[in-house]
């Protein structure tokens, strides 16, 4: 790895941060260097600081610790990520004997100089007794790979030579920070210190000596490594597994089956379901299919910092059967075998510790399955890249670490307490209540138009993922810019299927599964409208309104039912109606038949996906118009032609349908979104219903 340290970059950044320090505005920019680099941290791992002398409200000179906040990344920090503290006061703390965790948290709470400031790194002390202006923290792969093996202590030094201490474990906090502050202090020639099964620390009184200390420290471990590994191999491939028969469909099936199986009772009596993650490079694969998968797969994490984002251990699954009850039973007894080894891991600790804490959930985050690779599991899809990202990191260390001698894991006592440090476990925002569709993935097609939109973004609102699709793609595209920029890139996806051919929704639903996990709520609401009376309508096009409106609301519900089958987990679908099934228009022949015949089919899944906990509900929305930023395909097409039938202009027309329902109302594409929120919810044991969002209309009352 190469410095990537830049002084015109620094400069730049300099010039851009003008209203903070400039040795702040150059903590930025190396902690930045550190955070881009995944050898070195991933995914708000490590952390660093800067000591600054500043003035207080009374002009007096005070000197200030900005240290990383907790979890906050480093590779996208800004000057709100940092915390600052009066660093005087936090250096008395070395003088305790001991300091409980809510105390430690409680001084640095009132030490902020900043109250609306994160909480400082669980690392602050340390930051705070070292002498250092600048102080840079990483958990460098090729540095834990050394620490972790037999010898660790030895290889360490010879790696790294003589301007390293090297420390064994302790816990963050107070005993590490003084332990750290000692060990220096008896050498003060040293340029980094490495806690073994931890990381290591370099400083400077320069942004750059410090980054560039880093760089240069986890170097020496790369360049010691590759010596070492020379002419060794990583993996012994595995003769015994013969390949699946149906490689193709594999991936998705065992995606929405792991899913099914993890999905749980959360304490609120609501099911909690995960995202999943699918990692399959090359050598994760090799790997996969290798002697060493089942070893290194139970052999524990790199650092204890990694147990709440994967816990300790991964599942290896080594057969995937073609019958999708078989592979339902496999992946169920690896999961229950976790869940009993993980239950005693942590009742074993509570009995050695003597001390009550509350279970966190016992189900695997990391399963590798011979063949086809790594899928990680998170409560968001966040959490689920995290856990994948870490796991790949760790494979690939720990096949270094397996070449070049005895893997040491590290003990289970110091992976609880890092797991079940209430400071650590803040990261995880296990306190803050979950939003109503969380862990759910919605479908919704034609997503391109403004009830699309509509739905998607109040799916969106209550934390369900969405994937939008249409056969239209800049449509598509634009609804996704514009969600994307209201919630996050993780929570929306697009993908681009015609559903009037089944193949083509399959496939797609399948994709789906790879990337997410499965799915469980399907909205069919592509349509399309067609104006003609009887006697004018081209018998082709009423082919054409009918292949999108019905054929299409069946291939969707169709294609759903074998993914709905493997989850077991239930679902729903909500199928996007119309007022025309019960009150149909003149010259609207087209149009009415199909959503009709979609309708009845809707019913017919209702009767039929009761048994696997499936709920078919749909919704008859009438002149949903859309804004000018996404339109109504629908009308786009047909409004032009009902204005002038009625003399109107547009803003006449929109008029002219709010006067016509009961409630005066105009009817929003959020309106139907809100309704679909309602059914996917379970908000009521209801199935086979119609609900209309037409500002009431007589004519269309449900019968
Ligand atoms: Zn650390």
């Amino acid at each position: 790895m190469i410095s990537a340290f830049n002084e015109t970059a620094a400069k730049e950044f300099v010039g851009h941060y003008s209203d903070i320090p400039e040795e702040l505005a150059l903590r930025i920019y190396t902690s930045h260097l550190i955070g881009r680099n995944p050898d070195l941290v991933l995914h708000g791992g490590g952390n660093t600081s800067v000591k600054l002398n500043q003035k207080n409200i009374f002009k007096e000179n005070q000197e200030i610790l900005y240290v990383k906040g907790s979890g906050v990344d480093l590779a996208t920090i800004e000057p709100e990520g940092f915390s600052g503290l009066d660093l005087s006061f936090l250096r008395k703390l070395r003088n305790l004997d001991s300091l409980s965790d809510d105390e430690m948290e409680n001084q640095l709470e009132l030490r902020k100089v900043e109250s609306s400031s994160p909480n400082p790194s669980v690392e602050a002390l340390l930051h705070a007794f070292l002498p250092h202006k600048y102080i840079d923290h990483t958990h460098a792969d090729s540095v834990l790979i050394l620490t972790n093996l037999k010898h660790g202590r030895s290889l360490i030094k010879e790696a790294l030579g003589s301007k390293v201490s090297v420390l064994p474990y302790t816990m963050s906090g107070l005993p590490l920070a003084k332990e750290v502050v000692s060990q220096y202090e008896k050498n003060t020639d040293v340029e980094a210190i490495v806690i073994l099964n931890h990381g290591i620390f370099t400083f400077g009184e320069d942004p750059r000596t410090s980054y560039e200390r880093m760089i240069e420290y986890v170097n020496k471990a790369e360049s010691f490594i590759k010596k070492e590994m020379r002419g060794k191999a990583l993996i012994t491939p595995r003769t015994d597994i013969s390949s699946f028969k149906n490689m193709e469909a594999a991936p998705a099936r065992v995606a929405q089956t792991l899913r099914g199986v993890c999905a749980h009772q959360a304490s609120n009596g609501n099911l909690r379901r995960f995202y999943a993650e699918t990692r399959n490079e090359p050598d994760l694969l090799n790997f996969s299919l290798s002697r060493e998968a089942q070893t290194l797969c139970t052999s524990g994490v790199l650092t204890p910092d990694h147990a709440i984002r994967t816990k300790n251990k991964m599942v290896y699954i080594e057969s995937v059967p073609d019958n999708d009850n078989d592979l339902k039973d496999v992946i169920k007894q690896n999961v229950e075998s976790f869940k009993k080894y993980y239950h005693q891991y942590f009742q074993k600790q509570l009995k050695n510790k003597g001390i009550d804490r509350k279970e966190l959930d016992p189900y695997p985050r990391v399963f590798l399955i011979a063949g086809l690779g790594l899928i990680s599991l998170g409560f968001t899809r966040k959490d689920a890249r995290i856990a994948a990202d870490i796991a790949e990191h760790t494979i690939r260390a720990k096949l270094n670490a397996g070449a070049l001698g005895e893997y040491i894991p590290i003990i289970d006592s110091h992976i609880f307490d890092m797991e079940y440090w209430s400071l650590q476990q803040r990261k995880l925002h296990l306190s803050s209540s979950t939003p109503l569709l969380q862990g759910q993935v919605a479908v919704i097609t034609g997503g391109g138009g403004a009830i699309g939109f509509g739905i998607a973004d109040r799916l969106l609102a209550t934390g369900a993922v969405v994937v939008l699709s249409d056969i239209d793609e800049p449509r598509l595209q634009k609804a996704r810019s514009i969600l994307v920029e209201k919630y996050s890139e993780s929570q929306v996806e697009i993908i681009a299927f015609d559903v009037t051919n089944y193949p083509s929704v399959e496939k797609a639903f399948d994709k789906i599964s790879r990337k997410l996990g499965g799915i469980d709520i399907v909205i069919p609401n592509a349509g399309i409208a067609h104006v003609a009376r009887i006697e004018d309508l081209d018998p082709d096009k009423l082919d054409q309104v009918i292949a999108v409106n019905l054929k299409g609301t069946f291939t969707t519900i169709k294609a759903s039912i074998p993914v709905f089958k493997r989850q077991g987990t239930g679902g729903n679908i909500v199928v996007i109606s119309s007022k025309n099934v019960f009150d149909p228009g003149v010259a609207f022949g087209a149009y009415s038949a199909s959503k009709a015949g979609a309708h009845q089919i809707s019913k017919i899944a209702a009767l039929e996906l009761a048994e696997l906990g499936v709920r078919v509900n749909m919704i008859n929305p009438d002149a949903v118009f859309g804004d000018e930023e996404i339109s109504s395909k629908l009308w786009d097409l047909i409004g032009p032609d009902r204005m002038k039938c009625r003399g109107l202009d547009c803003q006449g027309l929109k008029e002219y349908y709010r006067n016509r329902n009961l409630l005066k109302a105009s009817v929003l594409a959020e309106h139907v979104g809100n309704a679909v929120v309602f059914f996917a919810g379970n908000q009521t044991p209801t199935t086979g219903a119609s609900l209309p969002v037409d500002g009431g209309i007589p004519a269309a009352f449900p019968r």
